[in-house]
């Protein structure tokens, strides 16, 4: 049986984004545009500005603006450069220090780009840092290191409590939403996923599709929220299979939601596939 074709096949409704490699494994996102706008472009959390600036000369696109979703260096590298550079605001995450951020935001904003046809919401998602911010419109969603495919970040400032908020607020967009991450951690993410829920049967396909997918080196961003529904095991750990999983894990059954998620995110620390 051929598994369903992976949605980064299919060209995200209403929004054109290009991709930036950095790093190891950073996804640094152009957003265009719409219509006579597009070559005008959105940088989302440009941690290197040189492979920036590179895909800018290539294809002959101008920076319009910066969105930046949280402080860590590989997300922010390249952001004050950037702005000087190009003469471009930046927004960022009010509750965290952002060289270079000229607007401020905060949950329930509005990132407004007339001039590109772009409208964005901030939503707040803290966790990972404690300030962090997502950015929802137009069929899509920017989530930095909050969401991954098959995973969520590690709670580096965050309680599980937030962090649990944070991934009910993104898995409560529409199902067809376009994630877009910033790492490419989805095979190492499916391993830990597979462990914890080796009978869910669209986790065992979708596991095959990226591992073919990585054998050839293509990306597995942008996922979907619906996918990840079925999929991530941070967005299900109210389901009474991962629930019996983490608790044989740690060896105590969970007190409530915020305890489970806990458990089932120590279990992925020390995980080693
Ligand atoms: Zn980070
Ligand atoms: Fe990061």
């Amino acid at each position: 049986m051929r598994p369903e074709p992976n949605a980064a096949d299919r060209p995200s409704p209403g929004l054109a984004v290009t991709r930036v490699p950095a790093f190891e494994d950073n996804y640094l996102w152009l957003i265009h545009g719409e219509a006579a706008a597009a070559t005008q472009v959105v940088a989302v959390d440009p941690g290197d500005p040189a492979a920036i600036e590179a895909v800018l000369d290539a294809n002959h696109l101008t920076l319009a603006a910066i969105l930046v979703t949280h402080h860590h260096g590989d997300h922010t590298g390249g952001v004050e450069a950037l702005a000087t550079h190009h003469g471009v605001p930046v927004y960022g995450p009010a509750r965290e220090d952002i060289p270079g951020r000229t607007i401020a935001v905060k949950g329930g904003d509005v990132v407004d780009l007339p001039s590109l046809g772009l409208h964005f919401r901030v939503l707040d998602v803290p966790g990972h840092t404690a300030g962090h911010v997502a950015y929802a419109g137009h069929g899509a969603v920017f989530c930095g290191d909050t969401l991954f495919s098959g995973g969520c970040g590690r709670l580096f400032e965050g309680t599980p409590e937030q962090m649990l908020g944070s991934l009910d607020t993104l898995a409560a967009l529409p199902k067809d939403t376009q994630v877009y991450c910033a790492h490419e951690y989805t095979a190492s993410n499916l391993k830990f996923a597979l462990a914890v829920e080796p009978s869910n049967a669209e986790l065992v396909s979708y596991a095959w599709e990226v591992a073919r997918r990585r054998e050839k080196l293509e990306p597995t961003i942008p996922t979907t929220i619906g996918r990840e529904r079925a999929i991530n095991p941070f967005l299900r750990t109210r389901e009474a299979t991962i629930r019996e999983a983490a608790a044989e894990f740690s060896g105590r059954p969970a007190a409530n939601d915020a305890d489970a998620f806990r458990q089932v995110r120590e279990w992925k620390n020390g995980f080693r596939g």
